[in-house]
């Protein structure tokens, strides 16, 4: 089912290329981001700064740009997804179980490297040694300005189980590279279709979301009322 990636090694390839097409690129974490006259500038810790026309948010749940631009994040449950050593990880395919409770999964990714993860709410976490990260399926609730627009999990992100993140990730990645490429510019009308775009993927998610509890029991607490929690 699908391909698996080893995201360090996509990361580096993918900035090599963007070097190599003329691309600038600075290190550092976004710490501050203002609307300056007709762009934007975003602070880097470390002190460098950079002025650009317009700003293309990849920065994941944290949304580090387009929350300091003004947008709030919108969450439709709780979820943590923790990694861990599973004893039944002997398959050498994607393995998925679900309970009431939490749903995990296993598999064996490049150079067979195995990744067990279990998601559940965090009133179910059991505190143990492994990484903890946020799956909880959320979306902002502005998803671009005239100089700014939010992609990949900044957007929209969901809870694995979905396998939507990556193709969300692709097609955001779309838009932003024509903007960039393009006009700069995120006209009225491009942010109407920019959020109906987002909000019928997020739909899509929240749907699929409610199936899937119904018909396998895992995190059985699935209803209509749940769907509809964040619209
Ligand atoms: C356990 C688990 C399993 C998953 N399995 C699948 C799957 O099978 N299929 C699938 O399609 N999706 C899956 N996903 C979702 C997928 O990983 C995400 O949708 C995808 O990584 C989103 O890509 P992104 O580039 O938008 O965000 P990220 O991959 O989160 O990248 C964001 C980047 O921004 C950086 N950043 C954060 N804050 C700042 C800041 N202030 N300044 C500068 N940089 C910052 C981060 O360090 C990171 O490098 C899974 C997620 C989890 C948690």
């Amino acid at each position: 089912m699908g391909t698996h990636r080893r995201r360090t090694r996509l990361d580096a390839v993918l900035l090599r290329l963007a070097e190599r097409e003329g691309a600038t690129i600075a290190r550092g974490r976004v710490s501050a981001v203002a609307a300056l006259g007709g762009g934007v500038v975003v602070q880097l810790t470390g002190g460098r700064s950079i002025e650009g026309a317009f700003v293309a948010d990849a920065t994941g749940r944290a949304a580090a740009v387009s929350r300091r631009l003004g947008a709030r994040r919108l969450f439709a449950e709780r979820l943590v997804a923790t990694r861990e050593s599973w004893p039944r990880m002997m398959e050498d395919r994607l393995f998925v179980e679900g309970s009431a409770d939490d749903w995990r999964y296993s598999l064996f990714g490049p150079g067979g490297r195995a990744d067990a993860w279990r998601i559940s709410r965090p009133s179910r976490l059991r505190r143990g040694p492994g990484l903890a990260v946020d799956a909880s399926p959320s979306r902002l609730d502005a998803f671009a300005g005239e100089r700014w627009l939010a992609i990949g999990d900044a957007s929209v992100a969901f809870d694995p189980i979905a396998s939507q993140g990556l193709g969300h990730a692709m097609a955001g990645a779309m838009t932003a590279a024509g903007k960039l490429l393009g006009s700069c510019r995120m006209s009225g009308e491009d942010r109407d279709a920019f959020a109906l775009l987002n909000l019928q993927t997020w739909a899509t998610h929240r749907r699929d979301d409610v199936g899937r509890g119904h018909s396998s029991g895992t995190l059985s607490e699935a209803s209509p009322a749940r769907a509809s929690a964040v619209r």
